[in-house]
Parts: structure tokens; sequence; C-alpha cells
């Protein structure tokens, strides 16, 4: 791992709680990451300057793991369904189709059009529900079409969602164990008052309308940058010999002669060989390497 990642590790762990809507953004893929670090420092912007987009040369797919009930808007939803809430809405909808969802969704944010008054639409409550809350909170925002362009993902504890690049997605509400990769490129496209590039968004958007795979059990994603396993505690096993964070969420856990108990966490190198037990719930934060 240390190899693979130059001596770094190569994942951040954090517990996230949302108590209201957080901004629309999608994170670049490697190669869009190191070019836009590379170009925004061939133009002089200092590392700290609020208006940078590439804040470091790596991607940043993550994944968010319920812990209570998680709303979450995730990826472009089936263009057919985006049209029945949006004509409920009475939201002028000429030119979005299939084909036409990136150029429709281009002209929403380029033209800043927003969304002032939200009707009750069938089959919509929660979507509904939602843009009354952000037309409230962001008034004239773009973002709130923008959201209303993607799919309400409601997770129950202990299920998933993995966020490639170029996935649009916000989070609405909720707490969960978010594993991403090492990085800090968060390309905006409103819902915050920090800054938020509208043609660097668009240039690493994913415009795939589907709805999104939500993960139960087993977490595995593409990325070799992390892997999260969510571990339910008992009679002792041994833990894989690597670089991890292990975290408890529930319970209490025994790790050797060390107690942690719930929303403690512990840094294990990779020469430490582990007996766990206990009771409750822990999450392991590794890379996602074969060992
Ligand atoms: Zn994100």
């Amino acid at each position: 791992m240390a190899a693979r990642f130059d001596g770094q590790l190569p994942f951040l762990l954090k517990v996230l709680a949302a108590a209201q809507p957080l901004s629309l953004q999608a994170h670049p893929s490697l190669s869009q990451a190191r070019a836009g670090f590379a170009r925004e420092n061939a133009a002089g912007l200092p590392p700290d300057a609020p208006t940078r987009c590439y804040r470091d040369a790596n991607h940043k797919p993550e994944l968010i793991c319920a812990l209570t009930t998680f709303h979450a808007l995730c990826g472009f939803r089936p263009v057919r369904e985006s049209l029945r809430l949006l004509t409920g809405l009475g939201v002028d909808v000429t030119g979005l189709e299939r084909d036409g969802l990136a150029t429709w969704f281009r002209a929403v944010m380029t033209e800043r059009r927003s969304l002032t008054r939200v009707v009750e639409v069938p089959g919509f409550e929660r979507e509904c529900a939602l843009a009354r809350r952000l037309v409230e909170a962001w008034p004239g925002d773009p973002g709130v079409l923008g959201a209303l362009l993607l799919n309400y993902v409601v997770l129950q504890p202990g299920e998933a969602l993995f966020l490639s690049a170029g996935n649009l997605h916000a989070y609405v509400e909720g707490t969960g164990v978010e594993l991403m990769a090492n990085s800090d490129n968060v390309l905006r496209g409103g819902l915050t008052p920090k800054h938020v590039d509208v043609a660097e968004l668009l240039s690493v958007l994913d415009f795939t309308d589907a709805a999104p795979t939500v993960l139960r059990g087993d977490y595995a994603t593409p990325v070799e940058d992390f892997r999260l396993t969510r571990l339910t505690l008992g009679a002792p096993q041994q833990l894989p010999a690597r670089a991890q964070i292990l975290l408890v969420t529930e319970g209490e856990a025994q790790l050797g002669d060390l107690t942690l108990k719930q929303g403690e966490s512990v840094f294990l190198g990779a020469d430490e060989q582990r007996t766990l037990s206990g009771h409750g719930v822990v999450f392991c934060a590794s890379a996602g390497l074969s060992p």
C-alpha cells in the first residue's frame, strides 16, 4: 500500500451528519484532476485560493454508508421520470429528452433558470418537499432545478452508495460513514455559498440517466484507494494484516487489551495482527488492494 500510494494513506474516513441539504457537487476522474491541478498551478492560483476547483491531482470517488435513515440525491434520474416531475411543477422542459439532458442542464445552469413556486406532483412527494426547502434556502439558485433531475435515494442503516467520477450528487439528510479517496477536489453546481464553476462542472459530469445501485452487505467498488467493511461483533475474529482504521458505531469492541466504545476509532498498522471481539458494529476502512 505504501509503495502503491507513495507512502500516503490513500483514503479519508469521516462520519457525515447532514441536517440541511449539502451542496450539489461532482468529483473529477484521475486524469481530469491531474490536468485541472496542473492548469490552475500554471495559471498561478495560490493553493488555498477560494476560486480553485482542483486542490490536488487526485480523483475523489466516494462511498456513503447509512448509520441512520439517509436521504441522498445521486446521479441523473431516468429522463422520462424527470419529465413527469418537471412538467408537473410547470417547468419549461423544451429540449429535455434523453439525448438532450446535457444540453438542457447546461442551459439551466448558464442561464441561471430557477424555480419559484412548488406545487404538489403526485408520485413525487419527497422530491416536492425537498424542492420547497431548497427554493426557500437558495432562492434564484439554478442548482434547485439541477437537484430535481437527480435520483432521490433513501438508504436504510447498513446500505451504501458508491459515487464514481462525474456523478452529480447532494446529501440531503441523515448520518453516515463516508469513505473517499485522499483528495479535496469538488466541483460544485450550487446550493452553497462556496465557489461554483459551472463550466468546469459540466466538463466532468456523467449524464448517464439511470437508477442508482444500492450496495448491501458487500461494499465492493472498482477503486483501489479504499475499501469499507462493516463487521458485526461477536466471537473473536482475526483482522486481516493491513493498514486500516476501525470505527465503532454501535456497542463496544475488544481489540486485544484495548476497549473501543461507540464513536471511538483506532488506526492499525499493517504489522499489527489483532483479534477483534465484542458486541455491536465496527466499520473497517482500508485500501482496496488485494493483500
Ligand atoms: Zn461528494
